[in-house]
């Protein structure tokens, strides 16, 4: 079966846990585009196709939360992991009340983060489908169902 890249947005102001983490998930097939900052993150967004974002909670300037509220805000369908320090477990839980599929305490191991990136690429790709379908419905129903 040939798989079918996800499209990451890594959002985390240590460039050099983001270069080693671009550079292990594009070892695996992943398509990863990189981020330094909040806003970076945001314009990246504007511009590029995303499934998940991996986001750092603790950042210079825009922090991960007030970065997760503006991505939800403006691409709901996008999946996001959060990335937590040791004592910000409180937050992550905040978070995931604010819409964040998950978080992972850092430094993350690597086959976590593989299997909650797949969680929720399903739920984007699951939650995609019930759209169309639904559209689908809706075409039907104002047609008639007479094509
Ligand atoms: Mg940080």
């Amino acid at each position: 079966m040939v798989k079918i890249p996800t499209k990451i947005l890594i959002v985390d102001d240590e460039k050099d846990f983001v270069e080693m983490l671009s550079l292990r998930l594009s070892e695996v097939g992943e398509k990863v585009t990189p981020a330094y900052s909040g806003q970076e993150g945001l314009e990246t967004l504007e511009k590029t196709g995303i499934d998940v974002v991996i986001l750092d909670i603790k950042m210079p300037g825009m922090d991960g939360i007030e970065t997760l509220r503006e991505i939800k805000k403006q691409y709901p369908l996008v999946e996001v992991i959060l990335l937590t320090g040791h004592g910000s477990t409180e937050t992550a839980v905040e978070g995931m009340k604010l819409g964040a599929f998950d978080y992972l305490m850092k430094p993350a191991d690597f086959d976590d983060l593989s299997a909650k990136l797949e969680g929720a690429r399903k739920r984007k790709d699951e939650q995609e489908e019930r759209i169309r379908k639904a559209e689908a419905n809706l075409l039907v129903r104002r047609t008639g169902g007479a094509f």
